[in-house]
C-alpha cells in the first residue's frame, strides 16, 4: 500500500514461479557445445518458488533463504553470484534504466537438485519481481530472451502452463491442456546433479553401442492426451530418456516407483534428471490417497496439479 505523499516506487515486490515435470523427455547425443538437444513436454505444477525483491542502498545484489534455511536446511544452494536468482537480477540490472541494489529472499518449496527446475523458477520469479520493482516495463518476450540466457529451464518457468520445448528445452511452443492433471511428487533427501545424470546417460548409451539422433518432436500421443485431459491415455505414454541414468545413480528410486504403482498410481516416472519421482493419479482424490499411503510408509509425498500459471508478481506490493 502507498502512503500519501510517498513516491510510487515500491520498496519490495514478491513473485512466484512454478516447478515443472517433464512428462515426456527425449534426449539426443551430446553436441559439440557440450549440451544435449531435447524434445520435451513440460507441465508447470502447483509447487511454487517465491522471491521477494527489496530495494537496498548501493548497487549490490544479495540473497538469503527464508526461515533461516541457509544455515543448513537447504544445503547445496549457493548464496553468492552463482545463485540463479542473483544472476537473473544482475542481468536485469544491467538492462534497466533505473535500477538499485536489491536483496532477494527465496522461499524454496521445489525440491533442491530434484529435477523440477527449482533454481530456474527462482530465476524466472526474480526477473518478474525486479522488473516490477525497478519499473523496467520489459515485455514478456524481452523477459523470455533474458530467461533463455540464464538457463534452459528458465523460459518455461516464466511461461508456465504446458509446452513443448526443443533445442536445449528453451525453444517453447505452448501446448493445449484445458483440464487439470493430478500428481503425487516423492522428493528424495539427497539431490542428483543434472550434468552427472546426462553424463551417465551418455555412458550407458556408449556401452550399449546405441546410436541416437537429435530428437525433433514430442510423441504426438502425449500432446493428444494433454489436449483431451485423459490421464489414463497420458499414463501410457509418459517417457523420460534420463530415467535409466537416474536409476543407475540412485537405485533406491526403483523401490519408490514400485511402491507408487502399488498404491494405485496410473504411472510413475523420474522427473527430469531426478531424483524426484512423479506419479500420475486418476483424479484429485486418488492423488490424496496415494500421498497418504506414502506418508504412512514414512515417505514425504506432495500432491500437486497442473498446468498452472508461469512466473507472476503477487498482490500486495509493499512500499
Ligand atoms: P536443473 O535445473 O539444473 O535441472 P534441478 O531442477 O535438478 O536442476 P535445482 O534445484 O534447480 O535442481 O538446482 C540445481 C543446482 O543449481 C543446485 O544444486 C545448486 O547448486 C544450483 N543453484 C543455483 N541457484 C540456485 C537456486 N536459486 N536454487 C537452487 N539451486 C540453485
Amino acid at each position: 500500500m502507498t502512503s500519501p505523499g510517498t513516491p510510487q516506487t515500491p520498496r519490495s515486490v514478491s513473485a512466484q514461479a512454478p516447478g515443472k515435470i517433464n512428462i515426456s523427455l527425449g534426449v539426443g547425443p551430446q553436441r559439440a557445445d557440450g549440451y544435449h538437444g531435447v524434445a520435451s513436454a513440460y507441465l508447470a505444477v502447483s509447487l511454487y518458488e517465491e522471491v521477494t525483491a527489496t530495494i537496498t542502498e548501493g548497487r549490490g545484489i544479495t540473497v538469503s533463504l527464508k526461515d533461516g534455511a541457509d544455515d543448513g536446511g537447504n544445503a547445496g544452494i549457493p548464496l553468492d553470484e552463482s545463485n540463479l536468482a542473483v544472476q537473473a537480477a544482475a542481468l536485469l540490472q544491467g538492462a534497466a534504466a533505473q535500477s538499485t541494489g536489491v536483496h532477494l529472499e527465496l522461499t524454496k518449496r521445489v525440491p533442491v537438485a530434484g529435477g523440477m527446475g527449482g533454481g530456474s523458477a527462482d530465476a524466472a520469479a526474480t526477473l518478474v519481481a525486479c522488473d516490477a520493482l525497478w519499473g523496467s516495463g520489459h515485455s514478456r518476450d524481452e523477459l523470455a530472451r533474458m530467461a533463455a540466457d540464464l538457463g534452459a529451464d528458465v523460459p518455461f518457468a516464466l511461461l508456465g502452463g504446458a509446452a513443448v520445448g526443443l533445442g536445449v528445452g528453451d525453444q517453447l511452443t505452448p501446448a493445449l491442456c484445458p483440464g487439470q492433471l493430478h500428481w503425487v511428487l516423492v522428493p528424495s533427501a539427497s539431490g542428483l546433479s543434472t550434468p552427472r545424470v546426462y553424463a551417465e546417460l551418455d555412458t550407458l548409451r556408449a556401452r550399449a553401442k546405441k546410436k541416437v539422433q537429435e530428437p525433433k518432436q514430442v510423441d504426438p500421443r502425449v500432446l493428444q492426451a494433454l489436449r483431451s485431459g485423459d490421464a489414463g491415455a497420458l499414463s501410457d505414454v509418459l517417457h523420460n530418456d534420463l530415467q535409466p541414468a537416474a536409476l543407475k545413480l540412485a537405485p533406491e528410486l526403483t523401490d519408490i516407483l514400485e511402491r507408487g504403482e502399488g498404491h494405485g498410481a496410473l504411472a510413475g516416472m523420474v522427473s527430469g534428471s531426478g531424483p524426484t519421482v512423479a506419479f500420475l493419479a486418476e483424479n484429485e482424490d486418488r492423488a490424496l490417497e496415494i500421498a497418504g499411503c506414502f506418508d504412512d510408509e514414512g515417505f514425504e509425498a506432495v500432491p500437486v496439479y497442473g498446468p498452472v500459471h508461469g512466473a507472476r508478481t503477487l498482490a500486495g506490493i509493499r512500499n
